[in-house]
């Protein structure tokens, strides 16, 4: 047996474990410090009372002989879809039943739609981004190259015509910048990826947290996007199922490569190594767009929004550069002094005990970053922005 050497070529995922390290080592040594921490990626808040209300009656059912489940489509169950397709009617994208999938998470599908496409691709993938889309064509041997995310382009790389790229991942609203294309700037790539026989693997994972009408929540709002964009999304980051586990991923009919439809062919993909989200999830999941289910969620994301505010106002305060925070859970800033990632990590964890995630983990141009999130409490978030404003001052 040989194994799959392409394994060996990916990175050691040395940042949040070096975090981790860091953090105990300080706290070992300072026993008595509180320590809060604004690093995390997960959210904090419960699921909203229509989620676990729908989940609690979905159980219920499971243990009835006359509404028990089994096995259920591995595309989902359409309740859940026609609320998507009317989810997405709200922000003025149509789509058809069959071109939904339920999924158990953006992450997977992101990783599984390359059982799609050839090893021979050029995967084209911005640096600084979620390392995902490296690691997973690492394992599969694809040759990747880098476009540059800087404050140049305000962290929103377009398309150099130089260079021939089949794969394309977008991440809007960004993870970890929280740089958030607009429709002229997505539209370049919906005409680069269409005129260079390209497809765009569009990751709408915080689509929830933009609230302006202009910017897309979608690449299917621009046009084109339905002949080279498959778009991932999740309810992780909308609706606080990081650990409940479900998503959805659009893969339009229109979607036709050297004769060959992608939606046939993820259809035929997941019915083959996929056996759906649990019934019971997918109740839960329903739940989160219905009306009630609308309004509870946007409390939670509220205060998710609000914590950014903190944030964002104590670094405004003192002149430190940043991005991100309006539109997203994260927030982007330039290192003070011309410090290091690291270097500003141990600032921070030394002298008041906040911890962040250094911009060097995400990318070469992360390096002199920092990205701080606004999933914290909000009791821990006003301590926080109360102890930098200290520092900074
Ligand atoms: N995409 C991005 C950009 C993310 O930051 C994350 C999670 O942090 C995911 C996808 C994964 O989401 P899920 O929990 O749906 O797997």
């Amino acid at each position: 047996m040989n194994i799959n050497k392409n394994y060996q070529n990916i990175a050691d995922s040395y940042l949040f474990s070096t975090v981790a390290k860091k953090v105990s080592e300080f706290s070992s040594k300072n026993p008595d410090k509180k320590i809060i921490r604004l690093g995390i990626g997960d959210v904090t808040l419960p699921l909203c009372k229509a989620v676990v209300s729908a989940l609690k009656s979905a159980c219920d059912e499971m243990g009835v002989k006359e509404t028990f489940r089994g096995y259920g489509p591995e595309q989902g169950y359409e309740f859940l879809k026609t609320r998507l397709q009317d989810y997405y009617k709200s922000h003025n994208v149509d789509l058809e039943l069959d071109e939904i999938f339920i999924s158990d998470g953006a992450k997977s599908d992101l990783g599984n739609i390359l059982d799609l496409f050839a090893v021979d691709n050029t995967v084209l993938v911005p640096d600084p981004v979620y390392p995902v889309y490296v690691d997973t064509n690492t394992m599969a041997g694809r040759k990747i190259v880098y476009i540059d995310a800087n404050e140049q382009n305000d962290f929103l790389p377009l398309p150099d015509s130089s260079v021939k790229a089949d794969i394309i991942y977008l991440c809007s609203p960004n993870n970890p910048t929280g740089a958030v294309y607009n429709k002229t700037q997505l539209k370049k790539w919906v005409d680069y990826a269409n005129e260079n026989h390209a497809v765009i693997l569009f990751d709408s994972a915080y689509e929830c947290f933009i609230t302006d009408k202009e910017l897309p929540r979608s690449i299917y709002e621009i046009e084109g996007a339905k002949t080279c964009a498959i778009e991932f999304c999740s309810l992780s980051k909308t609706a606080g199922f990081t650990g409940t586990r479900c998503g959805y991923t659009i893969v339009p009919k229109t979607l036709v490569f050297d004769g060959v439809s992608l939606n046939k062919m993820w259809l035929r993909r997941q019915t083959t190594k996929f056996n759906g989200v649990p019934y019971i999830i997918q109740r839960g999941a329903e739940a989160v767009f219905t009306p009630e289910g609308l309004e509870e969620i946007q409390e939670n994301l509220n205060y998710y929004r609000e914590n950014a505010k903190l944030i964002s106002e104590t670094l405004k305060k003192h002149n430190i550069w940043h991005i991100g925070g309006k539109h997203s859970p994260y927030i982007w800033l330039r290192c003070p002094n011309n410090m290091t990632s690291w270097e500003f990590f141990d600032y921070l964890l030394e002298n008041v005990q906040v911890v962040g995630t250094p911009g060097a983990g995400f990318g070469k141009n992360g390096e002199g970053y920092f990205r701080l999130t606004s999933f914290g409490s909000r009791e821990n978030t006003i301590e926080a922005v109360e102890r930098l404003d200290k520092l900074f001052g």
